[in-house]
């Protein structure tokens, strides 16, 4: 017998009509390419995105449609993602970041017809404008006054558009499972793979990030992604802040620390969500300026292990918590989040912020072992991660010849790590990055850790070094801190009374700044070629795939 209740679709375009009626007054303020701030409220970003998806339906886009997105985080941004929805097109999310071969091919294999993209972002699709075989236009999503000169053809101004759109246009009738966002993965070699998110699983995702064990946010909050909405989906935080009510702060293309700091101190920001590398540029400005995080009472951090060192400070100093979440592009956004129980001690709290957390409600993951058999959860049992649910890719977008899950139909996560008796996840390696000494792992991880709890190093990263007896052996790189003259003999004194003796790295190798990629990982790939010298088996090694 079926159920007798409504039969409601999960849509996207569904998230910005309830933040528009229940909370239309709250505020979306956003850094402008141009400089000043912008603030509106969600009543106003409905609106206008309704008008958008009009705009785009007299530019002859239809449902299934790709339209291409390559923008900083504000307030014209954030309204394409609703208004591409609803009209039923995809919205293709671009990392301008990508090397011009990988724009080019992302967008020929997407099939965008038009570009949305800011004044900042604009320049990266001059220079290959005539390689896009699918492109109609570039929206430029600017007031026609602040269009740069640029050498693009078919330039159309967003704001002009809008102009005389209708505000009240009805929303494409969409099915859940159609496509919604199409995301590429950013591997440093090969071609970036297409993940294909639907309208169901985008809104599942985001209220799996609300609920207290994802991020937990309400309309008391106010939001500020640091992380670009071409990252995965800015985290879900596209639509979970409007599915909450919360207030979001979009701080553009400004990126610099002061900025940053002005706008979480400004706009009494109480979560923020960056990659760890920000948290470490930003622990720097705030010791150099003695300035402190105003409101800021939690930090969401992702997409690389944190070092524990961050977490502490920002804590101890600052009064900020740590929620350190998993997930890649192929799971849409976080798949789990760490937060320690209450009554424990500061030290165990520690432990499990450090850790990369439990699945919320809707996803599973297991590690399992060479032949694929689910390892015990019992804080040891190391393997491969794998994940399953709502919001998890089943395959990758016209590549079927690169699958994406197993034969159970298990996402292939590339990650390895074990999972504790209380169902934290602990992240160890990259399969590709994984150290193997005498058969034995050493946790690159766990070393970058340690390294970056020196009080004179900043940031540490591990790579291995091909070793005559024991296969491979670690070697450390690190950022010493401004001023110091802390030695490789020092760092190594200090990483032999926090790891086991056959884990101390080789060497240590100091450098002005770690490569990390466009979406703020270590980028080992090109560590491996800046230190070939130091041992001519690192340039040829096999771990040179992303
Ligand atoms: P991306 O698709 O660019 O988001 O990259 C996903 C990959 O980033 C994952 O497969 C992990 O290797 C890495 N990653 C994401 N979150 C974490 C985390 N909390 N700790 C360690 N690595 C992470």
């Amino acid at each position: 017998m079926r159920g007798l209740m409504q039969q409601h679709r999960l849509t996207i375009t569904s998230v910005i009509d309830y933040a528009e009626t229940v909370y239309g007054d709250v505020e979306v303020v956003s850094r402008t390419i141009e400089g000043p701030l912008h603030r509106y409220g969600y009543r106003d970003c409905a609106r206008r995105a309704r008008q958008f998806a009009h705009a785009l339906e007299r530019l002859g886009i239809k449902s299934g449609d790709r339209v291409g997105g390559a923008s900083w985080n504000h307030y014209r941004y954030l309204e394409t993602f609703f208004g591409a929805a609803g009209v039923g097109a995809i919205l293709h999310t671009i990392n301008p970041r990508l090397f011009a071969e990988q724009l080019v091919y992302t967008v020929n294999h997407a099939q965008d017809r038009f570009i949305v993209t800011d004044a900042a972002c604009l320049p990266i699709f001059e220079t290959v404008q005539d390689q896009l075989e699918t492109v109609e236009g570039f929206i430029v999503l600017a007031a026609a006054a602040d269009i740069p000169a640029t050498g693009l053809s078919n330039i159309y101004c967003y704001d002009e558009l809008l102009e005389g759109a209708d505000e009240a246009f009805p929303w494409a009738d969409v099915d859940e499972w159609d496509g919604s966002g199409l995301c590429y993965t950013s591997g440093t070699t090969g071609d970036p793979k297409g993940i294909l998110y639907s309208h169901r699983s985008s809104v599942l995702n985001a209220l799996g990030f609300t609920t207290p064990n994802g991020v937990g946010i309400g309309f008391n909050d106010t939001l500020m992604p640091i992380v670009p909405f071409f990252h995965g989906n800015g985290w879900g935080v596209p639509f979970a802040a409007p599915m909450a009510g919360a207030k979001l702060v979009l701080p553009g293309r400004e990126m610099e620390m002061n900025k940053l700091h002005e706008l979480i101190v400004g706009e009494d920001v109480t979560i923020a969500l960056a990659v760890p590398t920000v948290w470490l540029s930003m622990l720097e400005h705030l010791r150099a300026t003695g300035a402190n995080l105003g409101r800021l009472g939690r930090i969401v951090t992702g997409g690389a292990a944190p070092p524990r060192a961050m977490i502490e400070e920002l804590e101890a100093q600052y009064g900020v918590t740590t929620s350190h979440a998993w997930g890649m592009t192929e799971t849409s956004a976080a798949v789990t989040y760490s937060h320690p129980p209450d009554g424990v001690d500061d030290e165990a709290a520690l432990d499990v912020r450090s850790t990369q957390g439990r699945p919320v409600y809707g996803v599973q993951i297991k590690v399992v072992d060479e032949d694929g058999r689910p390892l015990p959860w019992d804080g040891s049992s190391a393997g491969e991660l794998k994940a399953s649910g709502y919001w998890i890719a089943s395959e990758y977008y016209k590549a079927s010849d690169k699958p994406a899950v197993d034969a159970d139909g298990w996402l292939i996560t590339g990650d390895i790590g074990f999972i504790g008796e209380d169902g934290n996840l602990r992240l160890t390696d990259r399969a590709k990055d994984v150290i193997k000494s005498g058969g034995e792992w050493i946790s690159s991880i766990d070393l970058e850790n340690a390294a970056a709890g020196h009080p004179d190093i900043v940031e540490a990263a591990v790579i291995a070094v091909p070793h005559e007896r024991w296969q491979e052996r670690p070697f450390l790189i690190a950022v010493r801190r401004q001023g110091s003259e802390v030695t490789a003999a020092d760092v190594l004194a200090w990483l032999a009374e926090r790891v086991a003796k056959w884990w101390l790295p080789e060497d240590v190798a100091f450098t002005s700044e770690i490569p990390h990629t466009g979406t703020g990982k270590i980028d080992k790939v090109a560590l491996r070629k800046q230190f070939a010298d130091r041992n001519p088996g690192l340039a040829t090694g096999q771990h040179d795939e992303d």
